[in-house]
């Protein structure tokens, strides 16, 4: 630990050293602190606020291999933590909020208020929910305007629910709403399913599920809780005021990148670039996970580039030292 002392202000700011720092506590960034921890690299990981990323918010995880009965999304996240802290990981539940990538060793600043020099960084910082961005949609948040069925479905028993979005998110989230809903109502832009057959095929089986097609949320209307949704039929035009207890929007993710600034390459959405290294374009620094994935998001192929990023850091961190 170094100490920086601020004499006109009297302020001791205490500098933490790091040869590694992983951003994220996801499939990739505990993956990749299980391979770092493997390579003796006593990583640090800041977890965020919540273990596990968006799979922790996910019930049943059935095509993460190994895990023939399926997983729940919550118990993967503890797995993989104490699994990577067997291996001397070192775990924190704190933010990075800002990096200055200007020169090596980079500094990391967090939403604790620890700033962190560290030599190298794998970001697997994720993705969050897209919002809507409909009228009510801020004002409804908790209030009935959900965007994860697993955590607030228990909520809604015996209720009526509609699920915004047509992809696997919202089928596989609509499908666990039933279990406590008595009906859930998918309203979807379009008339086909972005979502793959299997759960395509589950969700038009249940009798619980109804589809309104070609249709979006134009505004979400209640007082202190749901009421209702307004309705725009896209072929037609035709509007209408449906009534529900319930809005979940599943109508995919962004990126978590904006702490990272302008340094770091990003494309058009914010993903982060990499090579097939797991490079960026910033010495040292590697990527992992959602954060640079827009197309698989997957808890095995996030642990996959995790692992990756973690093998390609070893890497750089021992021709650096040699
Ligand atoms: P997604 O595949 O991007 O689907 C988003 C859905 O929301 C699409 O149907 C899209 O409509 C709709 N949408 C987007 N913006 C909208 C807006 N402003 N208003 C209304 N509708 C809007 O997102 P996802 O379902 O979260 O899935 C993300 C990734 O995770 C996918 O690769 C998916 O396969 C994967 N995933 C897999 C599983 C699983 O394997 N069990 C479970 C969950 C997620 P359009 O179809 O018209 O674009």
């Amino acid at each position: 630990m170094q100490v920086n002392l601020d004499l006109a202000s009297n302020n001791v700011e205490e500098i933490r050293n790091e040869k590694l720092v992983i951003i994220g506590g996801g499939p990739a960034g505990l993956s990749a602190a299980l391979y770092a921890g493997r390579a003796d690299l006593r990583p640090l990981v800041l977890i965020g606020l919540q273990l596990g990323g968006q799979a922790a918010l996910t019930n049943d995880i059935e095509n993460y291999p190994g895990f023939v009965e399926g997983i729940n999304g919550a118990e993967v996240g503890d797995l993989f933590l104490k699994q990577a802290e067997k291996f001397g990981a070192k775990m924190e539940y704190d933010l990075a909020e800002s990096i200055d990538f200007s020169q090596q060793p980079y500094t990391i600043k967090t939403v604790n208020g620890q700033t962190i020099k560290t030599i190298s960084i794998i970001i697997a910082s994720g993705a969050s929910p897209r919002l809507l961005n409909v009228p009510g949609e801020a004002e409804l948040t908790g209030k009935g305007v959900s965007y994860c069925g697993t955590c607030d479905a228990f909520f809604f028993r015996d209720k009526e629910v509609i699920v915004v979005g047509g992809g696997d998110s919202a089928l596989e989230e609509g499908l666990f709403l039933t279990r406590f809903a008595n009906k859930v109502t998918v309203v979807h832009r379009r008339d086909e399913l972005r979502a793959g057959a299997i759960l395509e095929k589950r969700a038009r089986a249940n009798e619980k599920i109804d589809f309104i097609w070609d249709t979006v949320v134009e505004t979400i209307n209640g007082d202190g809780k749901v009421k209702s949704v307004t309705l725009k039929n896209l072929k037609t035009g035709e509007i209408q005021e449906f009534e529900t207890d319930g809005v979940f929007i599943f109508i995919g993710h962004i990126p978590n990148s904006d702490f990272l600034g302008d340094e770091l390459e990003k494309d058009s959405l914010g993903y982060v670039v990499s090579d097939r290294q797991m490079r960026t374009n910033i010495e040292g620094v590697f990527t992992a996970g959602e954060i640079s994935d827009p197309d698989f998001r997957q808890v095995v192929t996030s642990a996959g580039m995790g692992a990756a990023a973690a093998i390609q850091a070893t890497r750089y961190l021992e021709m650096k030292e040699e």
